[in-house]
C-alpha cells in the first residue's frame, strides 16, 4: 500500500485532487481518501488544515511515503515555499509537483512557471521530482487533463515504495496512531499505518509513551477484516487492555520505544530560518504525530555552548519537554516556531 500526503497552499485545488483519486473517509484535521479498486491500494492524505495548522502537514508528511505538492500557475506563495522546506528537511524522496487549475492560465504561462518551479527547487529534496499540469474543473475545455498522467506517475513511483517496504516487513512491529474513538460492542478501535514490520490478529503489543500491554482483538484493511498487516498498511485495529483516554495522536505500538521529557538532538537549521533558535525559546517539536512545545535548555555549537544558533548552522540542542514523548533513535525530530511565516526551522535526530 503506498500512502500520498496532497500538500499546498489553501485553494490550491488539494481537495479537488484528492477526492478524484480516492473515496473520502476519516475527516479531521487531515482528511483521508482511500483507493482500493485497483490490485495496488493508494491511501491519499489531505492536508485540509494546512496552512492555519502546521500540525495537519506534519501528520500528512509523516504518515506518507510519497507527496504530492499542488500549485496553481498563478505562482509560488509563501507557503508553497514552507511546504518545500518541510519536504525538504523531512527528506521525502518521492514525489509529483502537480500544477492545478491548468484552465485558469495558457499553455505558455504554464511552461515558463514549469521551468520557473524547476531553478526554485535546485537543491532540494525535490529536484527529481516529475511535474504534472492537471485541472479537476469539469466544465473546462481540457477537463481532467493531465489526471491519467499524474496516476501513472504515481503508480511508477509506487513500484519503487513497494519493494523499498517489503524490506521492512520483517523488522519489529511499529505502529503509529492517528485517530481513535470508542465503538460500542467493539471497544477502542485505532486507526494508523505499519511504519515497519509485521502485525497479526492476537498479538500483544505495546502502547507508548503510556508502557503498558495491549492485545490486538482484530485488524482491518480497506475496511476488511484481515489477520496479519505489513509495512505501509493503513489499519484499523481493535485493542484491548486500555481507555480512549490514555490514547493520544502519535503514540505507537511497537515493542521497544524510548520514552522521555528530555531531549538531545543533533540539529541542523533551515537556511531560511530566519531568526535562529535562542536558549530559553520555546518551539514545536513534532516527532513522527506526536508534537508538543518544549524549552531549549542548551545550544552546543562545535563543543561550546551558546546563546543562539543560526541559519543553515548545526548544533545540539538540549530541550525539555512537559510531556512524554516516545521515540527511537533514528527518528527524525523537526522543530518549528509558531510565530513567523516561514515556520519550519530544524530538523535532527537524537545524539
Ligand atoms: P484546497 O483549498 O487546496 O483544498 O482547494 P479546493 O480543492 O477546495 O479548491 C479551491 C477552489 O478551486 C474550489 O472552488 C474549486 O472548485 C476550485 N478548483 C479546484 N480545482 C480546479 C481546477 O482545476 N480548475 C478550476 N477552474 N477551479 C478549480
Ligand atoms: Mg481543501
Amino acid at each position: 500500500m503506498t500512502n500520498i500526503a496532497i500538500i499546498g497552499d489553501e485553494k490550491t485545488g488539494r481537495t479537488s485532487l484528492a477526492s478524484k483519486l480516492g473515496k473520502k473517509g476519516t475527516d479531521s484535521d487531515i482528511t483521508l481518501f482511500d483507493d482500493d479498486r485497483h490490485e495496488r491500494k493508494y491511501v491519499y492524505v489531505d492536508a485540509k488544515s494546512y496552512p492555519k495548522s502546521i500540525k495537519s502537514i506534519m501528520a500528512a508528511l509523516n504518515l506518507a511515503d510519497m507527496a504530492l505538492l499542488c500549485v496553481t500557475p498563478n505562482g509560488m506563495t509563501p507557503h508553497t515555499g514552507e511546504c518545500i522546506i518541510a519536504l525538504d528537511l523531512l527528506g521525502m524522496k518521492h514525489g509529483v509537483i502537480v500544477i492545478t487549475k491548468s484552465d485558469t492560465s495558457y499553455p505558455m504561462e504554464i511552461d515558463a512557471f514549469s521551468q520557473k518551479l524547476r531553478k526554485m527547487i535546485v537543491g532540494t529534496v525535490l529536484e527529481k521530482w516529475d511535474i504534472q499540469v492537471i485541472n479537476t474543473n469539469k466544465d473546462a475545455p481540457n477537463a481532467f487533463e493531465g489526471l491519467e498522467e499524474l496516476k501513472n506517475k504515481i503508480h511508477d513511483l509506487a513500484d519503487i515504495i513497494e519493494p523499498e517496504q517489503k524490506t521492512k516487513d520483517n523488522l519489529p512491529p511499529r505502529v503509529v496512531i492517528d485517530h481513535f474513538f470508542n465503538v460500542t460492542g467493539i471497544g477502542i478501535v485505532v486507526l494508523g499505518k505499519v511504519l515497519q514490520g509485521t502485525i497479526h490478529t492476537h498479538d500483544k503489543i505495546g502502547l507508548w509513551p503510556v508502557d503498558k500491554k495491549v492485545d490486538i482483538r482484530s485488524i482491518q484493511t480497506h475496511d476488511i477484516d484481515v489477520k496479519s498487516a505489513a509495512t505501509g498498511a493503513r489499519v484499523g485495529l481493535a485493542l484491548k487492555g486500555l481507555l480512549e483516554r490514555e490514547l493520544d495522536r502519535g503514540y505507537l505500538l511497537s515493542n521497544d520505544e524510548i520514552v522521555a521529557t528530555e531531549f538531545e538532538i543533533n540539529c541542523t537549521l533551515s537556511k531560511f530560518a530566519k531568526g535562529g533558535i535562542e536558549l530559553e525559546d520555546v518551539v514545536h517539536m513534532f516527532v513522527g504525530l506526536q508534537s508538543e512545545p518544549v524549552r531549549v535548555k542548551k545550544i552546543i555549537v562545535g563543543g561550546a555552548e551558546k546563546e543562539k544558533v543560526g541559519p543553515g548552522e548545526s548544533c545540539i540542542l538540549k530541550l525539555l519537554s512537559s510531556k512524554k514523548i516516545a521515540y527511537n533513535k533514528d527518528d527524525q525530530f523537526l522543530f518549528a516556531g509558531l510565530e513567523d511565516n516561514q515556520r519550519f526551522t530544524a530538523v535532527g535526530k537524537p545524539v
